[in-house]
């Protein structure tokens, strides 16, 4: 049986640093995809972008239809071993937010966990400020809660449709990324015991 967790987080959480490091600590065996390389790999096929941040500024039509390929080759991945998924609940193109699993995407990748990483917006603006090499947009902190906002409820409706639980984990500076890591980890065992 295919089998997903996805994990979420707006760009400069420390979704990727999590996942590396909780890859490192579990007993069961994942493979991380991540959502945006494969798109990115489609993209670069079609010759459209040549930088995966300029990915969510391609018409929505576009994004749509790499969205829906990248998710039906990540099923083929999943269906030869479990997958740690890392993407976004929602994609803050120039024109609105994008859901990042649209019905017919959540219907393929039907996962067992949502996991969404926070912090807090000053501590997402000051990773970001110190990541140089991703072309980040430039938000405010009011923004990026309300960005935080939206990928809460846009988990919600991808429950409606998979059997996925939700669960929130907080990265927070000094301590917090060991427990959001110990965090991580729980659940990746959890989830697979559970599969078996
Ligand atoms: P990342 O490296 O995780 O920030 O992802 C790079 C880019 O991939 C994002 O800015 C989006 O354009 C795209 N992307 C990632 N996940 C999704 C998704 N689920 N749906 C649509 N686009 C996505
Ligand atoms: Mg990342």
């Amino acid at each position: 049986m295919p089998f997903v967790v996805v994990i979420t987080g707006i760009p400069g959480v420390g979704k990727s640093t999590i996942t590396k490091l909780a890859l490192q600590r579990t007993r069961a065996k994942f493979r991380v995809v991540n959502f945006g390389d494969i798109m990115f790999e489609e993209a670069v096929k079609a010759k459209l972008v040549t930088h995966r941040d300029e990915m969510r500024k391609l018409s929505l039509k576009v994004q749509r239809e790499l969205q829906l390929k990248a998710a039906q080759r990540i099923l083929e991945i999943s269906r030869e071993e479990p997958v740690l998924l890392d993407t976004h609940a929602t994609i803050k193109t120039p024109l609105g937010y994008m859901l990042g699993f649209p019905k017919e995407v959540i219907e393929v990748i039907n996962p067992k966990f949502i996991v969404i990483i926070e912090a807090t917006p000053s501590e997402i603006l000051g990773r970001r400020l110190r990541d140089l090499k991703r072309d980040r947009d430039v938000e405010t902190e009011e923004q990026i809660q309300r960005h935080q906002d939206l990928n809460r409820a846009a988990a919600i409706s991808y429950a409606m449709h998979s059997n996925a639980l939700i669960k929130i984990i907080e990265n927070h500076e000094d301590k917090g990324l060991e427990e959001a890591v110990n965090e991580l980890v729980k659940i990746l065992d959890l989830a697979v015991e559970e599969d078996a």
